[in-house]
């Protein structure tokens, strides 16, 4: 059970691109991007990855009535847990779907019905028996879905586009921060904006400065990049996030090490962890 002063941020999924299960990924999971952040009694959750689904199953535990998802994007790796979240095919719930990355044209509902369609999925987005509603606003939006909570949002730098969020709850912030690719001309200003000052920012950390040269264009970043902006912001915490579905726990453990070094505290996203800020 919540409080009304709760907030932290739940981590579901945090790999990139693929799921990647298996004795190598175990301690730090195989699962695709997704994040729960509470405000009180109030859930939000941050991408449909395959995480998606243990969540689904928690929540129904919990008796969690009503959820707004906001999606950073619409790639397969930050919905591909959309159709097997429980929650939504349950009467009585409450599900609001939103993006702002789209291109003119399209909208989240549209999208997710493609992708929830015959012959890539067998039943229809109307299978759903709870009141899913679906929203689509522009990046660079500010939203208050609720008393006390507002949440911030900006265009990252990603094919087909992506959003930035910040969630600010008592004096507090959360920012979510992925898909992106760092900029050839210096810090991301939108993403400074974005991130300033705030407790936790969590960051697509795909690869590693020593990779990024082969991966130019691939519309990700890298640990060391999220650092240099969380300097620059002067951000509390950093969370490194959207592994890369090849890296070990092994791999995992040395970066974790590494970035320490570089800036203290900084934290490495593993399935089922939470983080107050
Ligand atoms: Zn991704
Ligand atoms: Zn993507």
């Amino acid at each position: 059970m919540t409080t009304d002063s709760d907030f932290f941020v739940r981590f579901w999924g945090v790999r990139g691109s693929v799921t990647c299960p298996g004795s190598a990924t175990s301690r730090y999971g195989g699962n695709t991007a997704c994040i729960e952040i509470r405000c009180g009694e109030k859930l939000f959750v941050f991408d449909a990855g395959t995480g998606l689904r243990d969540l689904g199953q928690m929540i129904a535990r919990d008796g969690v009535k009503d959820v707004d998802l906001f999606l950073s994007h619409t790639h397969i790796d930050h919905i591909a847990g959309f159709p097997f979240f429980c929650y939504a095919y349950k009467l009585g719930n409450t599900l609001r779907v939103w993006s702002g990355h789209l291109e003119e044209g399209l909208t989240t509902e549209g999208v997710l019905r493609q992708f929830m369609s015959p012959p890539l999925f067998p039943v229809p987005i109307d299978i759903f028996e709870a009141d899913v509603s679906y929203h689509d606003f522009n990046a660079g939006d500010t939203m208050k879905p609720s008393d006390g909570v507002t949440i911030r949002t900006a265009p990252l730098n990603h094919p087909q586009n992506a959003t930035g969020y910040r969630v600010d709850y008592n004096g507090k912030s959360i920012c979510y921060i992925t898909d992106t690719e760092q900029r050839e001309d210096g810090p991301d200003r939108n993403i400074l904006g974005l991130i300033d000052g705030a407790d936790i920012v969590i960051y697509d950390s795909m690869f590693s400065d020593a990779e990024y040269p082969d991966y130019k264009g691939w519309g990700h970043s890298t640990w060391e990049e999220g650092l240099r902006l969380a300097d620059a912001a002067n951000v509390s915490t950093s969370v490194i996030f959207h592994h890369m579905p090849e890296r070990t726990d092994d791999q995992m453990d040395n970066i974790a090490l590494a970035a320490d070094k570089t800036r203290p505290g900084t934290v490495v996203a593993r399935e089922g962890m939470t983080l107050t800020p």
